[in-house]
């Protein structure tokens, strides 16, 4: 893969796909991690007098304009980061866009709108998204790929655009993926992999090919229920995936066979329904219960004082961590203990430790972790999972040669 610095930019207009698919509320950007992460790379072109033309796409519209996704904010905060104006396209390849690309002097720099305001952008058929892609290669001479949260997916500005222009890898996938290296091909042992979120089905393919490589998988999060169930607990209202149970118990058969040891919680924080996470209203209810006394109406929303004392000490002795998924509604103070836990474990061990996953890495921030104290903080959650996985990403791929 060619890098930044094996281009000539000087006086060209370089494409940079990036990931500013940032959390927003309303107008308000509530982590602006994902552009902070490229930002390095937008100021190293600008700062060799390309014209920089950035896009990204943000949310799920459907292939058509939507102003509450729109990029605006995210121009204006790109702008205070780089410390440069920031000339924002109201559209990705219309009017706007040419006119604004046009005006663009070197060493300066432009946001297109949404690229999924385009249905080109994600269609599955071929031509479809071929077309959206001449229309984008329109509009510049060089591609830069450095939307590391994107490159699993087959979309034009991803995939069918770098065919049509001379790429490079930008600054933020090529440490992605050197970051991933460490957590599949060059790992230091023990490795520790602490998986949490919402669902078992969105991490099976990572548990199942972490299980040849890590020694210890802890889990937490909504997941730790459907294993819970497995064990053939009750685990009353709490999230459950019932159709996993098998694969659960495969991977626990598995985990055994080949020495890979499985952490599941011994106790948890429960109440009677989900909390508001709007509000943040205290849970009148909240209680701590061992992990086989869930009682039927009650629902499992983190893991218990045992448990973060169980999981910090299976994190403190390991030499690589890889943690993905929330271990418990962070979102709701009540229920962030756990989570708080992990990130606290993670920092105290000598580990290379590495963060995967929006929420994941959003957590860390809005609990008030020193981000930098971590090893590696990723921008891609299921970009870094489907590299776990061991797939083929497209946007990867497509940067090759
Ligand atoms: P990431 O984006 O880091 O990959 P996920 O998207 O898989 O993480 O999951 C994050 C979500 O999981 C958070 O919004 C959190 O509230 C939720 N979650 C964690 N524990 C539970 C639980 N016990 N029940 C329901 N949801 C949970
Ligand atoms: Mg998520």
């Amino acid at each position: 893969m060619k890098t930044i610095e094996d281009l000539e930019v000087t006086g060209k207009r370089v494409f940079v796909r990036a990931d500013l698919n940032v959390p927003l509320s309303g107008a308000t950007i509530t982590d602006d991690g994902r552009i902070r992460a490229v930002a390095p790379t937008i100021a190293k072109l600008l700062a060799r007098g390309a014209r920089v033309v950035v896009a990204s796409h943000l949310g799920r519209p459907k292939g058509e304009p939507d102003p509450q996704f729109s990029l605006a904010p995210v121009a204006v905060r790109l702008g205070e980061i780089l410390g440069a104006p920031v000339a924002f396209a109201t559209d990705t390849v219309g009017e706007s866009a040419k006119a604004t690309v046009a005006a663009l002097g070197d060493g300066e720099v432009t946001l297109l709108e949404n690229l999924r305001f385009n249905a080109g952008e994600t269609s599955k058929d071929d031509a479809e998204r071929g077309a959206f892609a001449d229309e984008l290669a329109a509009l510049a001479d060089l591609y830069v790929g450095d939307g590391f949260g994107a490159v699993h997916r087959k979309h034009a500005s991803v995939y069918d655009l770098p065919a049509r222009l001379p790429h490079a890898v930008g600054d933020l996938i090529a440490t992605e993926v050197g970051v991933l290296k460490r957590l599949t091909e060059e790992v230091a042992r023990p490795y520790v992999v602490v998986l949490g979120g919402s669902k078992v089905s969105d991490k099976v393919g990572v548990i199942d090919n972490l299980l040849g490589k890590a020694d210890r998988i802890l889990i937490g999060g909504g997941m730790a229920y459907t294993f819970l169930a497995a064990l053939g607990h009750e685990v009353g209202i709490s999230l459950l995936q019932k159709d996993q149970i098998p694969t659960v118990l495969e991977y626990l058969e598995r985990g055994k066979a080949n020495g890979v040891e499985f952490v599941i919680p011994v106790d948890v924080a429960i109440s009677a329904s989900f909390p508001d996470l709007k509000t943040k209203a205290p849970v009148e209810d909240f209680e701590v219960v061992d992990a086989d006394a869930i009682p039927a109406d009650k629902e499992g929303l983190d893991i218990g004082p045992k448990t973060r004392a169980l999981f910090a000490e299976k994190i403190a002795d390991a030499a690589t961590v890889f943690w993905n998924g929330p271990v418990g509604v962070f979102e709701h103070p009540a229920f962030a203990e756990g989570t708080k836990a992990v990130a606290q474990a993670l920092l105290e061990s000598d580990a290379f430790t590495v963060v995967g996953g929006g929420d994941s890495a959003a957590a860390v921030r809005i609990l008030g972790f020193d981000e930098t104290k971590f090893g590696h903080i990723s921008t891609g959650g299921g970009a870094s999972l489907e590299y776990l996985e061991g797939k083929t990403l497209p946007g990867l791929a497509a940067l090759e040669g």
